[in-house]
């Protein structure tokens, strides 16, 4: 006996993604919520570092590397 699934499919999720595009390869980079000024993402596509330094409109660079003092 099979009983009727009920379908729960909450499409109206209230999720803002936000996208923007990699200043590196130019692929497209999501967040699943705003990103706030300063976060650090990585871009799924070249695996860069990016800074998020705007967020109206949502604008990324490239992160600084956050070197090791190798001592010189
Ligand atoms: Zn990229």
């Amino acid at each position: 006996m099979s009983s009727p699934t009920p379908v729960a499919s909450n499409q109206s999720v209230t999720s803002q993604t936000v996208a923007s595009q990699c200043p590196e390869c130019e692929g497209a980079v999501r967040f699943d919520r705003p990103p706030l000024a300063g976060q650090v993402a990585r871009c799924t596509d070249c695996g860069v570092e990016l800074e998020v330094t705007a967020t109206s409109p949502l604008t990324l660079a490239l992160a600084p590397e956050v070197e090791e003092d190798w001592g010189e």
